[in-house]
Parts: structure tokens; C-alpha cells; sequence
């Protein structure tokens, strides 16, 4: 029996109404090369809530900003540390929020 309501949809559904336009080749956040990554990093693989950091075969925390969010949860944790630089899209990029 579904009982799904608008109180109840996933976070991913939810995401998925925005539209996100990229701006190839100028990531406006990018990861500092290292060769272990920092719990810091690593963190970064799970708080992200659009999914944009992963951690590649080699170990190495990467980031694809496609869906970035902008809400600069990443940006809290690492940039302070030098671990990622961070910047908004240029204008007309990034993330176009659908409401309602
Ligand atoms: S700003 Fe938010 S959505 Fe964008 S990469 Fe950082 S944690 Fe993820």
C-alpha cells in the first residue's frame, strides 16, 4: 500500500525537479590534489547532499559539481582547511531551483 505524501518524498525526488546548468570546464569548486585524503574529505563523501564528492579507486576524494546545490555545507568543512576552494557559479550557472 503506498501512503506516500508530500510530507514523505525522498530528498533525491525532490532534487531531482531542479535543472542545473553547467558551466564546462570552470568547476566553481574544485578539491585540493592530495594523495590520502583528510576525514575532513572523507566526510565530504557523505554530509554532500546532492552526492557531488565520491572517493575514486585511488583513494582520492574527487568532486563532479553537476547538482551542486550551492548550500555550502562542503565549504564549512574544507575550505577553512584548504582542502577545496570554493566559489558561486558564474551568473546564468549552477543550480536553477524549482519551488512549489
Ligand atoms: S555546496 Fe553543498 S551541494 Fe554543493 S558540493 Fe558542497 S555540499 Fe554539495
Amino acid at each position: 500500500m503506498s501512503t506516500e505524501t508530500e510530507t514523505n518524498v525522498r530528498v533525491e525526488d525532490k532534487l531531482f525537479q531542479n535543472r542545473y546548468l553547467v558551466d564546462a570546464g570552470r568547476p566553481h569548486i574544485t578539491v585540493t590534489p592530495h594523495t590520502v585524503p583528510s576525514p575532513r574529505l572523507l566526510a565530504l563523501t557523505h554530509v554532500c547532499p546532492a552526492g557531488c564528492y565520491t572517493q575514486a579507486d585511488s583513494g582520492q576524494v574527487e568532486i563532479s559539481t553537476d547538482g551542486c546545490v550551492e548550500c555550502g555545507t562542503c565549504r564549512v568543512v574544507a575550505e577553512p582547511y584548504g582542502e577545496i576552494t570554493w566559489n558561486y557559479p558564474r551568473g546564468g550557472f549552477g543550480v536553477l531551483f524549482k519551488f512549489g
